[in-house]
């Protein structure tokens, strides 16, 4: 038996999906879009679940387990330029477990879910053969003409990506905060092409942005802000990844990627640098009309070959 990627199973699992005419956009984005009849108002949802051994391992603290499952899918709101709601909390639980840990899994998932004024407004749990798994289903809204896609990039647009990136895994992927403020504000202040949040890596993220918005990318891999953590991996670690493959290719960075018109780009670094002084803002790029994903830096131009990271093997 072949096994299917993870797209490949995606692709598969939604050929002929029922629809309902609320449902405008569906499967392929960082959340499902609907309209209900709300006012000036889009729905979004989201579901994402963590599984031990997969996302985390026994050595993560619980409070991190928690944090990490509510913030991956509110990383999908913002990415949306949304404000999340409430959730909902699925749990699977092994059938021996401590109910001491699973207290501090709560604590570090409300005070995260506290900080961005969402609700949790119900669940369920169940048993899992294996290790905990958390599943958390997310509501939330964005204003009509203020929904960020992925299918928004044009030709011409600056590329643009928020903190640093690479070498997640060293610790960031347990603690990031999700990007949601500052999504808001880069849809209320300046018109955002396409924006998706980097969760499996730089080159196959920007990939689902380009494959949504039929268009090309140059990168300045010079301009890459590469974390320090990805750097000291590099430095460290023998056959580790250079530091910019790593801001490339490391899965879990949480940053946001996103596109606006290039005569707004020096406005927006300006006006950022100003509302968010504590966090990077870095053009990386151009949007260019293709194909494919071109890396310029000083020995020249070449073509992207690298991938991203895939969840599942
Ligand atoms: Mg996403």
């Amino acid at each position: 038996m072949i096994k299917p990627t993870e797209f490949e199973l995606i692709a598969r699992l939604c050929k002929d999906l029922p629809v309902n005419p609320a449902l405008l956009v569906g499967p392929g984005d960082d959340c499902a879009v609907l309209d209900v009849g709300i006012p000036g108002e889009l729905l979004l949802l989201k579901t994402d679940a963590v599984v031990e051994g997969v996302h985390f391992t026994a050595q993560a603290m619980p409070e991190q387990i928690g944090h990490k499952a509510l913030a991956r899918p509110l990383s999908d709101i913002a990415a949306m330029a949304g404000t999340p709601t409430a959730a909902l909390v699925t749990l699977g639980l092994p059938r021996e477990f401590d109910p001491g840990v699973l207290d501090r899994v709560y604590a570090g998932m409300n005070a995260l879910a506290r900080r961005h004024q969402v609700a949790i407004a119900g669940g369920e749990t169940t048993t899992s053969p294996g290790g905990m798994l958390l599943s958390i289903s997310l509501i939330g809204k964005a204003p009509k003409n203020k929904v960020a896609l992925r299918s928004g990039a044009r030709a011409g647009h600056a590329l643009f990506v928020t903190g640093e990136l690479g070498g997640s895994l060293a610790g960031k992927h347990l603690d990031f905060e999700p990007r949601l403020e500052e999504a808001r504000w880069l849809a209320r202040h300046f018109e955002v092409g396409a924006m998706i949040d980097l969760s499996d890596g730089l080159a196959g993220d920007l990939r689902h942005v380009l494959n949504a918005s039929k268009a090309g990318a140059e990168l300045l891999l010079t301009s890459l802000p590469v974390s320090r953590a990805a750097k000291l991996a590099a430095r460290n670690r023998v056959g580790a990844k250079t530091p910019v493959a790593a801001a490339l290719t490391d899965g879990e960075d949480f940053e946001l990627l996103f596109t606006v018109p290039s005569s707004q780009a020096v406005p927006l670094l300006d006006a950022w640098k100003k509302e968010f002084s504590k966090l990077r803002l870095t053009c990386i790029g151009r949007i260019t009309t293709g194909p494919g994903i071109v890396l310029r830096d000083k020995s020249g131009v070449r073509t992207l070959n690298e991938h991203g990271y895939v969840h599942f093997k």
